[in-house]
């Protein structure tokens, strides 16, 4: 009894378009072929649980093992098997809708997840690396006859009676000259590690035949044939478990497991949903160093315990990509594709139930302990802040337990900070102003000002706060921010309170040619101001906006024409310090220079703005003035 056959697709060149066009994703092969027998496994424990099968279950586990000699790679399961017909319906019958299309779609694809997906061609991706495949089956059915299925990659096929006696399906790949990379232990354990290190039923490895030296003979190195194997999956990783049943060591652990050599996480998600989609995980907090950009895609993405990707850009919000850990769900299919993840509305939902668990654990972490919470705001900021600017619904969830800290390392929430700030803070137009430092070293000398005046300054110094600044200024109502140095003290926040000029129209005329004279500097704008008494003499500003606009170019974000232009500075001169007196009395021109010179310098010195041969001459000039 022999059949023979075409496989009912409508061309015959189909297998070459498979090989041609998925060539850079040919180790997915093993991925498809080890979850099938999975899936056959799980198939017969579940009909054994349900009491269709009463038959002795065995040792249920998948093999899979490698000849370097006959050049073959085998997958053998103990699962439901199949008969002979059910050979002919699920293998044979692929469900192309029409090779042209096929044909026509992909030609310029490089996802095989996209084809394999789209196509329902799991099985077939074996023929990427195998120019013969052979299935030897037998199905669990009562008098079940073996079966065997052979086919060369055209579309020609063979079913004849099969050899196997137990139950279950092996797969042999007589793996073809290009792919014979496949061919070896290091490799195949590579990409075993990288799909197969869940999943849900033992895997054993091995390679049979292995040739390993076993001395000498006759002067001539000898060999001997050795099997190696072992079971390389943890069948029951912590996110199928429930939350109950771990302790916090057995998260840490997994972890270290995952991302071996880095430092334990802040802290963890459990993820546990089965209504409206279903969805397992555990999402890590990791200690970031604020090269946030380097930990991107740490996110793992399986489908019942197949690793599937770790590009989860469109299942997981942005802004939480920068967490570690692992995410499960048989709602998205094992060969996904990109195109697919974009459009899914499980993966917008899962999108939506993870940034609402995020924002709630965020939240209980904050309440629970408030003080453990402030030592790790370093970290959890920038997820924090990131979230706020990008999610609107995170936004308002998170603006409970976000915190801002000042330069005395006090933090506050955002309410609290208003509280406390607006009554000292609030300017002539009822409009609250914030004030913070970018660099609290190089703005202490405005840091100092500002809080002479009773103002507090807040530490903005992260990469994300130059758009976190922005954001707080839109969301927050009557409320306006700026850097410390943006202007002297008195006119940060404008109130009525004008301080009186000791000066007269013809002494700032002349106090303003002297210090234009002085500062040589290009993109320096003299004015005159007057300040209290015991403010600096000169202090030198960047307008907030002005530096706003630059910063914002400098990150990217599209406002090149202030990023091209160059910084212009306000060289404040306070008219009411006693030194502008003296510059005013003193009749030698020269004199006059060198002191407005000096007042200047120390300006820019206070701002670390003073460098090479101008703070050379400064040093000189300070001297001489000794
Ligand atoms: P999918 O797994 O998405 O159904 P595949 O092309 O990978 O598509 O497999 C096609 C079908 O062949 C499977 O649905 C299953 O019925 C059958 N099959 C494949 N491998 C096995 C196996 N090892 N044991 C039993 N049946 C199998
Ligand atoms: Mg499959």
């Amino acid at each position: 009894m022999q059949e023979k056959g075409t496989i009912s697709i409508h061309t015959e060149n189909i297998f070459p378009i498979i090989k041609k066009f998925l060539y850079s994703d040919h180790e997915i092969f093993l991925r498809e072929l080890v979850s099938n027998a999975v899936d056959a496994t799980q198939k017969i424990k579940r009909l054994a649980s349900i009491g269709q099968y009463n038959g002795e279950l065995g040792e249920l586990k998948v093999e899979i093992a490698f000849d370097e000699t006959a050049k073959t790679l085998t997958i053998s399961d103990r699962g439901l098997g199949m008969t002979a017909d059910e050979i002919k319906k699920y293998i044979n019958q692929i469900a192309f809708s029409g090779a042209e299309e096929f044909v026509e779609k992909f030609k310029d694809s490089k996802d095989a997840n996209e084809i394999i997906g789209k196509f329902g061609m799991g099985f077939y991706s074996a023929f990427m690396v195998a120019d013969q495949v052979e299935i030897q089956t037998l199905s669990y059915q009562d008098d079940a006859e073996s079966a065997r299925w052979i086919c060369d990659g055209s579309t020609e096929f063979e079913i004849t009676p099969g050899s196997r006696t137990e139950r279950g399906t092996q797969i042999t790949l007589h793996i073809n000259k290009d792919s014979e990379e496949f061919l070896n232990e290091q490799k195949l354990q590579g990409i075993l590690d990288k799909y197969c290190k869940f999943l849900p039923v033992p895997i054993k490895f091995g390679t049979r035949n292995k040739q390993e030296p076993d001395g000498e003979e006759e002067g001539k190195p000898k060999y001997k044939s050795v099997e190696i194997d072992n079971i390389i999956n943890n069948t029951s990783p912590i996110w199928t478990k429930a939350p109950s049943e771990l302790k916090d060591e057995d998260y840490l652990n997994f972890y270290k497991e995952l991302y071996p050599f880095t430092e334990d996480p802040l802290f963890w998600i459990h993820l546990n949903v089965d209504y409206p989609f279903n969805l397992t995980g555990v999402l890590y907090f990791p200690k970031l160093k604020n090269d946030f950009e380097i930990q991107r895609n740490k996110i793992k993405l399986y489908s019942r315990q197949v690793f599937i990707t770790d590009e989860v850009k469109d299942v997981v919000p942005e802004f939480l990509m920068l967490l570690h850990g692992v995410l499960d769900s048989p709602d998205i299919p094992l060969n996904v594709s990109r195109s697919f993840l974009q459009a899914d509305s499980h993966v917008k939902k899962i999108n939506n139930y993870i940034t609402k668990k995020v924002a709630d654990k965020l939240s209980e972490l904050f309440k629970s302990d408030r003080k453990a919470f402030e030592q790790k705001w370093t970290d959890i900021g920038i997820f924090v802040k990131y979230g706020m600017i990008s999610e609107e619904k995170f936004y308002d969830k998170a603006k409970d337990f976000a915190l801002l800290n000042n330069t005395k390392n006090e933090y506050y929430t955002l309410q609290e900070y208003r509280e406390k700030v607006k009554v000292q803070q609030t300017d002539k137009d009822e409009t609250v102003v914030y004030l913070y430092a970018t660099d609290i070293n190089k703005q202490d000398s405005f840091i100092q000002s500002a809080n002479k005046k009773q103002y507090d300054v807040l530490v903005m110094n992260s990469p994300i706060d130059t758009h976190f600044v922005s954001q707080l200024e839109q969301k927050l109502d009557k409320t306006s921010l700026k850097r410390v140095d943006s202007d002297v003290a008195d006119k940060l926040i404008s109130k009525d309170d004008v301080v009186e000029t000791v000066l007269n129209e013809e002494d700032i005329t002349r106090i303003k040619a002297i210090f234009e004279k002085a500062v040589t500097k290009p993109n320096m704008n003299v004015e005159i101001e007057s300040l209290h008494p015991d403010e600096f003499p000169v202090i030198v500003t960047m307008d907030e906006f002005m530096r706003r606009m630059k910063d914002m170019s400098q990150m990217g974000g599209g406002m090149n024409f202030y990023g091209s232009m160059p910084d212009t500075y306000k060289v404040a001169i306070n008219g009411n310090h006693k030194l502008i007196g003296r510059i005013l009395l003193t009749d030698n021109e020269e004199e006059q220079t060198a002191l407005a010179k000096q007042a200047f310098d120390l300006a820019l010195l206070s701002q670390g703005m003073l460098s090479g041969a101008e703070l050379t001459e400064f040093v000189n000039r300070s001297v001489n003035f000794i």
